[in-house]
């Protein structure tokens, strides 16, 4: 699903370019604004390319790199048609990521999670069957494992676990919520694994750490879906 874009016009699309460079230094190499980029320029056939002496400024948190140095992070990178800030983190277009294909089902369960007396619970089950790794992952031909699956989440069903549930959809469709990685807790290389997004995987207890109650949640995974660029921006579009 990779943006046929040229990888250029992404560049520009997200950043301007600035004249008279001050005396800085570029977050990515970080070597200063005024000497040229150590990236080679690409020559394409389509059209100019970015040239290493190029300083530019992305358009809404306004911080300065070698374009050159940006053109090279995205060419490394999924090449989705979506650009991060390395300083700030913010997100231009729409950032997906390389989960793999799955399914995502939604429940309604009539009973409370502690510390949410007042309503009843959301239940996703997320199924990933094994497969065999594309380019966007880390070892591409090879297959990988999915342990722990289907697995089960839990949210409140008041207004804002219904609000995080429309938010974990959209990152579900972005491939945000899993990648094909090590796994912290095993170890176990070419395996899927959360991905930066905390889920509440035990519903009446909490032995792992990842059940309730924790008033704080809500809070911390909307801010953790806010990190990958889905906020309720999403649904103004
Ligand atoms: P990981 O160990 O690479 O950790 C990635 C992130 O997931 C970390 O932020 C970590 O805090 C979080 N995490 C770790 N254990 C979790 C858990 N039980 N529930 C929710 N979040 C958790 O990620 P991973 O390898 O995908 O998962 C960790 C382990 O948890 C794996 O061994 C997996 O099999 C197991 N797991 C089992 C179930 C289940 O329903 N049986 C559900 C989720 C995870």
């Amino acid at each position: 699903r990779a943006s046929a874009q040229r990888p250029e016009e992404v560049i520009q699309r997200y950043m301007e370019v600035v004249a008279g460079v001050q005396d800085e230094d570029c977050i990515i190499c970080m070597d200063q604004l005024s000497n040229a980029s150590g990236y080679e320029t690409q020559s394409t056939e389509e059209g100019p390319s970015v040239l290493p002496d190029t300083v530019g400024k992305f358009i809404k948190c306004g911080h300065t790199l070698h374009m050159l140095c940006m053109l090279a992070m995205y060419n490394n990178g999924t090449k989705d048609g979506s650009l991060q800030c390395p300083s700030c983190k913010t997100i231009y277009g729409e950032k997906t990521g390389t989960q793999p294909k799955g399914k995502m089902e939604i429940y309604s369960i009539g009973q409370s999670l502690p510390g949410h007396p007042d309503c009843g619970t959301i239940q996703i089950i997320y199924s990933i069957p094994p497969g065999l790794q594309g380019p966007e992952h880390p070892n591409p031909g090879q297959p990988y494992s999915c342990r722990g699956f289907p697995r089960f989440c839990f949210l409140p069903d008041n207004d804002k676990g219904r609000k995080v549930l429309e938010l974990l959809k959209v990152a579900w469709m972005r491939r945000l919520i899993f990648t094909v990685g090590t796994s912290s807790t095993t170890g176990e290389p070419d395996t899927v694994v959360w991905n930066n997004i905390h889920h509440k995987t035990e519903m009446m207890s909490n032995l792992s750490g990842h059940g309730y109650p924790d008033p704080n949640y809500l809070d911390n995974v909307l801010s953790e879906l806010a990190s990958q660029g889905v906020t309720e921006d999403c649904f103004k579009a």
